[in-house]
């Protein structure tokens, strides 16, 4: 039998759909109580003093880039190895995104490469917890306080990864959040910045809603603002989800198990992701890494096999100094980040979502054995 097994699905239940209907029915569809109520769960949750809601993640990391005030000219050290939006909104204010290569075990920053990479024209670094691993933000801190630095983390793909009983998000001066459907939780489209400083979360309130001063009178602007604004129907879903996220992640840890178990006996052909000792991580994909035998045709030909026979998988994550308008700006080549391009070059994403079943899990591994032994 062929089955169909998607990357990502949300995982919507009767109360999610219940919780965005009523909405719908009370008429308060935007800058209602759904607003302030996801806003202060969500702090709640996380543990920081605000937590300001708006209307996608790249919207949230543009904010915190504007809210500490990094501009034309500043450099700001960040990863390769993420999605697109984390060093594109360094590229909004016109700064300037700097790369220090990954860990090869977590794929965060390598702390050990930050320094060699700071100038005097540095203002921050913007570390992302990528694929649900936190980055060694200890080690990044130390940096940070010695040569004055800002700190921005990207907590896109990791909301509820801990350490110490410490979640992400709250490790930097700002942290951001992202609610697109593959992520742990979904409002069909949205992002959170998360703070303790009072200041930040200030610019980022009146920023997402056209710069507006919110203690002032009606259409009264007090700095260039955008419309970063969420709908109180998005609020309302996030607010249901995130009641749900302990049994997601939960769901999501017992899936890597199993997809860990299976993949036992490809274990000289296929890396599985490490697990990442002190750490309590929430997975956000499921990423294998070709051994190194295996070309870029060998990795075409897998993804193909794997889609022809009904699994949704894709290449995770191109590096972004790789991507066409950042070579074209910043003249980068390959062997610029060896870490970041050896795991751009072999990792492959298989579906990984909290309700897929043990059978589909084994189904994938088995179909991926096949499609390895046909490359030997
Ligand atoms: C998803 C994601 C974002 C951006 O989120 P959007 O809501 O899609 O704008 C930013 N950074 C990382 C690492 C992400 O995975």
């Amino acid at each position: 039998m062929k089955h169909n097994t998607p990357l990502a699905r949300p995982d919507i239940n009767e109360a999610d759909i219940e919780a965005v209907v009523a909405v719908l029915k009370s008429s308060r569809l935007s800058l209602g109580p759904k607003l302030n109520e996801f806003e202060q769960d969500f702090a709640s949750y996380i543990g920081t003093k605000h937590a300001v809601a708006v209307s996608s993640g790249t919207a949230a990391l543009h904010l915190c880039i504007r809210a500490l005030e990094i501009k034309d000219g500043d450099e700001v050290i960040t990863s390769p190895f993420s999605f697109i939006a984390s060093s594109n909104c360094i590229l909004f204010e016109r700064a300037q995104p700097v790369f220090v290569d990954v860990l090869p075990g977590t794929l965060c920053i390598d702390p050990a490469k930050i320094e060699a990479a700071i100038t005097p024209k540095t203002k921050a670094i913007l570390g992302v917890d990528i694929l649900g691993y936190l980055a060694e933000w200890d080690a990044i801190k130390v940096i940070a306080e010695k040569h004055g630095l800002l700190l921005i983390e990207d907590s896109c793909e990791a909301i509820g990864t801990t350490k110490d009983g410490k979640l992400s998000g709250t490790f930097a001066d700002c942290g951001v959040f992202a609610f697109y459907p593959n992520k742990q939780i979904t409002t069909g489209e949205g992002g959170m910045v998360v703070t303790d400083d009072e200041k930040i979360a200030t610019a980022v309130r009146s920023m997402r809603n056209q710069g507006r001063n919110e203690e002032s009178k009606f259409l009264s602007h007090d700095r260039l603002g955008y419309n970063y604004r969420i709908s109180d129907i998005n609020c309302a879903l996030g607010i249901s989800q995130l009641k749900r996220l302990p049994e997601f992640i939960q769901k999501r840890s017992a899936i890597f198990d199993w997809y860990e178990e299976s993949l036992a006996t490809l274990v000289d052909l296929v890396r599985t992701p490490m697990r990442q000792s002190g750490v309590e991580v929430s997975w956000f994909v499921y990423v294998v890494h070709l051994a190194d035998r295996f070309g870029a045709s060998d990795r075409n030909h897998l993804i193909s096999y794997l889609k022809e026979n009904g699994i949704g998988c894709n290449k995770y994550f191109p590096s972004i100094h790789l991507q066409s308008f950042y070579r074209d700006m910043f003249g980068y080549k390959e062997g610029a980040f060896p870490v970041s391009e050896s795991a751009s070059s072999s990792g492959i994403a298989l579906p990984f979502y909290s309700n897929l079943s043990q059978e589909e899990v084994v189904n994938i591994c088995n179909v991926l054995h096949n499609g390895i032994n046909s490359l030997l």
